[in-house]
């Protein structure tokens, strides 16, 4: 009896250390789970890929997992500012996971050991589990020389856009036509990137399903109201769904 206490001890502790690792309830179903880590950083998990997005963690005041246990597959960096590039090369060292990024931060990110696949704007890149659109991002890259960028992540045939760090762009449109997206991740910080109603011009143009705003509230610089955010957008376009994400909070598309 009493071993068997232990053991239930035990494996509800595994089961607490493990579950931030996991984040991601409904993945094994066939379906992709966003999860979001807070600021701009979030898990796409699907069919047992796992893709990090932008993984700043360390010194993130929203940070819901630690960087020691995640796991990921591949981690996708928009750009090479510490809010983005964050736990990147910790991470990909640790898992060994291929680390996606346009030329000159993969170049930079190599140097550092990681093992990288260089990328740039306007690229399709095939990949195990779909494809990565690379979009373009209006924002500095971090390295000298370097661009910054979005990525459209066709996840086995779920598409999710995180526009990175950007301002508003009339080819957002485009995306729209070209990719039937299912999830926009859309700054809305302002200061920094788009300010929310831009961001509400983006959401328009996207024709995303579903809209989840990222890049706020992190400090005072980048104070928004998502509430606001999404009664504006859910006014204006029929159809379109804000989804307002805790991190750590996971969404099932
Ligand atoms: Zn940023």
């Amino acid at each position: 009896m009493r071993k068997m206490m232990l053991a239930l001890v035990l494996g509800l502790a595994l089961l607490l250390v493990a579950a931030p690792a996991a984040a991601a309830p409904g993945w094994q179903g066939g379906k992709t789970a966003v999860t979001f880590l807070g600021h701009a950083a979030f898990q796409l998990t699907s069919g047992g890929t796992t893709i990090l997005i932008d993984p700043y963690i360390t010194g993130n005041p929203q940070a819901a997992v630690s960087p020691d246990i995640i796991e990921a597959d591949y981690i996708l960096v928009t750009h090479a500012h510490g809010d983005h590039l964050g736990d990147t090369v910790a991470i990909a060292k640790r898992t060994g996971a291929k680390v996606i990024a346009t030329a000159e931060v993969a170049r930079m990110l190599k140097d550092q050991g990681c093992d990288v696949v260089p990328v740039h704007i306007g690229a399709k890149k095939a990949l195990d589990f779909g494809y990565v659109r690379v979009t373009p991002a209006f924002h500095g890259s971090g390295v000298a020389g370097g661009h910054a960028a979005g990525f459209i992540v066709n996840l086995r045939g779920t598409s999710v856009y995180h526009a990175g760090d950007t301002s508003l762009f009339g080819d957002m449109a485009l995306l729209g036509r070209l990719e039937k997206i299912d999830c926009a991740l859309l700054p809305i910080g302002d200061n920094y990137t788009m300010g929310p109603d831009d961001a509400v011009e983006a959401a328009g143009m996207l024709k995303a399903k579903i809209v989840v705003p990222m890049h706020y509230n992190t400090h005072a610089l980048i104070k928004q109201d998502p509430a606001a955010f999404k009664k504006a957008v859910e006014t204006r376009f029929k159809g379109v769904k804000v989804e307002i994400m805790k991190p750590g909070a996971a969404l099932i598309l």
